[in-house]
């Protein structure tokens, strides 16, 4: 039988038990959800930042990465916003003054890549654009035209910079430098979000979570997986309907960039014509022909400077575009719904109920 001075001993603890015991009966454990979140607005668009945490990884950790990588997103948006006094900022208003201007090192490599891959792409993407760009009104949503300008103005502007040097100068004291080149205002709004994703996933891995999506407005880098099944994107459909907002999905394998370019992501209607941001620079007007494209590839900012290069490239050039700067998966819609897919990614993609690609190209 036990003693008095037993019972008051483990009195307690009994009580203490059978409140745990009636704690864990009524409420179900909570379990920490495995992917962390973090959304905020940068680069004028939404960015989202999800990151899958292995077993045993600690949340808080995952938390401080992600805030770090905000951080981070924040201080190369400062860089490379094509107005403001950040580093990019400050070498268009010595452009705009006609004055030649080093290039500050922080901005070289991204320039000199944007540069060869202007070359490679036959001038179709073009980072020499920013002053056509605001001339649109595409630079900022809140300077949305509601008609577009003066042809004469657009094609005297697109001439101007057409005839600008296609590529950096080395200054006198051996550092490279830009300009004069009147007209020339730099625009990295089709390759730079990519780098940024790269850049933040890269980050994210070296800190030890590999596994992790970077989602700047739909142009995305995913590395790993959600706890041993891949990441599932979602193409958005260039012209939604009837409830069908994703195009196709497609499961990502190690880091793969999922960039799409398209005419519904900045525009306005004038007289029933449509005019969005991305811009022929033969041209200066909207390209014309397709209406959205999506690339695959290991190299975020490949994959997102080919994607605006494809559009720009049209029904005819796209996939010869494609083969020139090396990018084997590549999916297109054309402006009468057709969706074109070349035959490395046709296999990879679940297409949504009715949808199917018109031609599967080599
Ligand atoms: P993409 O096809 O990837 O890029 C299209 C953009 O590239 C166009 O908007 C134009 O800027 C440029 N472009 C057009 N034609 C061509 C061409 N032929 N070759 C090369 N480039 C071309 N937007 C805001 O509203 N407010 C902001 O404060 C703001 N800040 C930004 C800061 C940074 C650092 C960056 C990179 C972008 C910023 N933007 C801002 C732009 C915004 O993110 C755009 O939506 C984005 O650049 C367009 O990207 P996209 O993915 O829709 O299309
Ligand atoms: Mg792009």
């Amino acid at each position: 039988m036990a003693s008095n001075k037993t019972l008051r001993f483990a009195l307690p603890w009994l009580v203490a038990l059978a409140i745990l015991a009636w704690l864990a009966l009524r409420e179900p454990p909570q379990v920490a959800p495995p992917v962390l979140q973090r959304e905020f607005l940068a680069m004028g668009t939404l960015v989202s930042l999800s990151l899958h945490l292995a077993d045993g990884q600690d949340r808080s950790a995952g938390e401080a990465a992600l805030v770090k990588i905000e951080r981070e997103l924040r201080d190369f948006e400062a860089r490379w916003s094509p107005g403001g006094d950040g580093a990019l900022g400050r070498l268009n208003s010595e452009l705009a003054a006609g004055r030649a201007a080093p290039i500050d090192p922080v901005l070289a490599p991204l320039l000199v890549r944007a540069f060869g891959l202007r070359e490679v792409s036959a001038g179709v993407f073009d980072p020499r654009l920013g002053a056509l760009v605001r001339l649109w009104g595409f630079d900022d949503e809140s300077h949305f035209l509601s008609r577009p300008p003066p042809t004469d103005v657009v094609t005297r502007l697109a001439a101007q910079i057409a005839s600008a040097p296609a590529q950096l100068a080395d200054c006198p004291d051996a550092a490279p430098c830009y300009g004069p080149a009147p007209g020339v205002q730099f625009d990295l709004g089709a390759i730079a979000k990519g780098e940024a994703a790269a850049l933040a996933i890269a980050q994210l891995r070296q800190e030890g979570f590999p596994d992790a999506i970077v989602n700047l407005g739909g142009n995305l880098v995913a590395s790993g997986a959600r706890g041993g099944r891949p990441w599932n994107i979602g193409i958005r459909h260039p012209r939604p309907e009837g409830g069908i907002g994703v195009l196709a999905t497609l499961h990502t394998s190690g880091t793969e960039a999922v960039m799409t370019s398209g005419d519904y992501e900045r525009y306005f209607e004038f007289e029933g014509r449509r005019y969005h941001h991305i811009l022929d620079p033969a041209s200066g007007q909207p390209a014309q022909g397709l209406v959205s494209a999506t690339v695959v590839h290991a190299d975020g900012a490949l994959a997102d400077a080919a994607s605006t290069a494809l559009l720009v490239a049209g029904p005819q050039g796209w996939r010869e575009t494609a083969r020139a700067l090396g990018i084997s998966q590549a999916l297109v819609v054309d402006e009468s719904g057709r969706i074109n897919v070349t035959a490395a990614l046709a296999p990879r993609l679940e297409f949504a109920p009715g949808l199917a690609p018109a031609t599967v190209v080599p």
